[in-house]
This record gives C-alpha cells, sequence and structure tokens, in this order.
C-alpha cells in the first residue's frame, strides 16, 4: 500500500477531454474555479513552504491530463518544478483512451508517480451506452500498463452509468479483485444542469440511482476494496457542488458520511447475529444519530428483537 501523502488538488476543467461526456462538467464539480497557473504556482510554493519534510504530491483533477498537447505539459511542470522540493511528486488523472507506453514513460520521466484512470466502468454495454469511447478490455490494459510502469495506480468507477445493472457491478468487482489498485475512488452519477444526460433523463430513457441504492453499492464497493487491500479516497461528488445544479440523482453533501453509517449498520447487524454485545465509540455514535436520527431509525429497523440506547450508553444489547 502506498504511503499516504498531502495533496494540493489543482483543477484543470476538462482539458485535454477530446469529448464531452454525457454527466460531466467539470467547473460545477470543482466549485466554478478555472485554472490561473500564476496563482497555483504561488499556492503550491507555499504549500510546499507549509510542509517541508512530508510526503507531498500536487494532484492535476478534472481533466484528460495525458491527452492535453505535450508541450503544454512540459513547460507547465517545467514551472512547477521550480517550487517543488524532492519530497513533492505530481498526481493526475486521465482518460483510459490516452494512455499508451510512450505516455508513461514520458509521465515517469516527470515526476508524476500517480495515476488515477477515469474507468467508470469495465463493463462493455455501460461503457458504450454512456459513450465513454473505450472497451472494458482497453480500460483494463490501461490500467495493467500504469500498474507495469511501476506508478501507484487509482481507478475511478462511476456507479449509475446508463446501462449498468447489477450484472456490469458483478463484473467490475471481478476486476477490481483481479486488479487491485492502489486506490478506488467513487462518485455516483448525478444528473447536473446543462450536462448531455438531462435531455437523456427527460425523455425517461435514464433512471437516476436513488440516494439509498447509491448508498447500497458504494457500500458494497467498500467491503470488497477492504477485503482486497484496496484504499478508498473518496465517495461522492465534492461537497461544493450546488444542490440547484443537480436534476437528479443521488447527489448529497455527505455521501461519504452517508456510506461510513451503512458499513457501520453492516458490522452492528452482523454482530448482533453472534449476539455480541455492542458498545459504540463516540465516532460511530455520533454517525448513528446524524441526519436527524434516520440512520439510527434504519438500524432499529434492521435489527429484530434487539434495543439500542446510542444515546445513553453507547450500548446495544
Ligand atoms: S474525460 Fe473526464 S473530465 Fe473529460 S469530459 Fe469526460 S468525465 Fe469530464
Amino acid at each position: 500500500m502506498p504511503k499516504r501523502s498531502l495533496i494540493y488538488p489543482i483543477f484543470l476543467p476538462m482539458q485535454g477531454c477530446r469529448h464531452r461526456c454525457i454527466y460531466c462538467d467539470q467547473s460545477k464539480i470543482s466549485g466554478g474555479s478555472s485554472f490561473d497557473l500564476e496563482l497555483e504556482l504561488a499556492n503550491v510554493a507555499k504549500f510546499v513552504a507549509n510542509h517541508k519534510g512530508e510526503t507531498k504530491e500536487v494532484a492535476f483533477y478534472g481533466s484528460s491530463f495525458t491527452a492535453l498537447p505535450d508541450d503544454f505539459i512540459q513547460s507547465m511542470l517545467k514551472k512547477f518544478n521550480r517550487v517543488i522540493d524532492p519530497d513533492t511528486s505530481y498526481r493526475i488523472s486521465t482518460h483510459p483512451a490516452y494512455v499508451t507506453n510512450d505516455i508513461l514513460d514520458r509521465c515517469k520521466q516527470r515526476n508524476i508517480a500517480c495515476i488515477e484512470l477515469g474507468v467508470q466502468d469495465f463493463y462493455d454495454d455501460v461503457l458504450l451506452a454512456s459513450q465513454r469511447g473505450y472497451t472494458g478490455k482497453q480500460a483494463l490494459e490501461a490500467a495493467l500498463a500504469i500498474r507495469e510502469h511501476g506508478f501507484t495506480l487509482g481507478v475511478q468507477l462511476m456507479p449509475g452509468l446508463p446501462g449498468s445493472n447489477a450484472f456490469s457491478i458483478k463484473h467490475n468487482k471481478s476486476i477490481l479483485r483481479m486488479l487491485k489498485p492502489d486506490y478506488l475512488r467513487l462518485y455516483p452519477l448525478v444528473v447536473i444542469r446543462g450536462t448531455p444526460i438531462c435531455a437523456v433523463y427527460e425523455r425517461g430513457e435514464y433512471i437516476a440511482l436513488e440516494l439509498e441504492e447509491a448508498v447500497d453499492i458504494c457500500a458494497d464497493y467498500v467491503e470488497l476494496a477492504e477485503s482486497e487491500g484496496i484504499v478508498v479516497i473518496k465517495l461522492g461528488l465534492p461537497s461544493n457542488l450546488s444542490s440547484e445544479e443537480v436534476l437528479a440523482g443521488p447527489y448529497h453533501p455527505s455521501f461519504g458520511e452517508i456510506v461510513k453509517t451503512e458499513l457501520l449498520i453492516r458490522d452492528i447487524l452482523r454482530r448482533a447475529q453472534r449476539n455480541e454485545e455492542i458498545n459504540l465509540d463516540k465516532k460511530s455514535s455520533l454517525l448513528l444519530m446524524g441526519h436527524r436520527g434516520k440512520y439510527r431509525a434504519i438500524l432499529l429497523k434492521r435489527l429484530e428483537n434487539c434495543s439500542i440506547n446510542v444515546e445513553a450508553t453507547s450500548r446495544i444489547l
């Protein structure tokens, strides 16, 4: 497992992307920020100065990084190289269609240590319905090539894409078990106003996941990731997406916390089935009592013949 490092994120909204994916609006997802090179150079210099001696990454998100013009990448990283220190490397996210041995060799020479691959799904029917422009085999080959070149590998998956179903989820899980990426990022599809999928949704040709469904699917992925030593680095879209921008889908600013609560409930249920006495620590109690006790009520509904007094004793008997 790679050593966790401090990350300074930089958004390059949809730069390098040869087409617009049906669900994507990186400007809204990143809170409307656009790339200002001079400002980012100054911020990275401060970030590096504030964290001397610590392992750090400058991460370029929101784009197809390796599809950017090579001279742009070269000249931009040359400028960042002047403000980083030997404990800092780069992390990029990119599209599986723009991963070749030549590209990976150049990434290696440029101090890029981690590549997050925006796979979204490994199942061909889903990729086709979502117009991603590659097959599941190509996505897997890109991931394997990243791994073989010695990079830290991150995989991004998007539950709820058009065409996804229980079978495609099962397929994704079998690929994850085999591939064992270092990191997994899960962000269920949210229908953002102004994106091409809005029209599909409005014609009734796409049904968005309900929040509970997305939580359940992500909790399943997290359980698999934990059993395979894969670190889940993000659940859900950033909380700075305005809810007014959301037409449909499982958007919640605390999505990750809700998934953690679902995992806690599953754990409690398993332990209750074994008749174990369960003591909740403060963090777990707070998770259950959050959202006006909604998840405590869900737990009670699923716990038969048991009682719970989270507030008073943090103990379930
Ligand atoms: S490749 Fe990524 S950043 Fe580019 S349009 Fe598609 S989802 Fe958005």
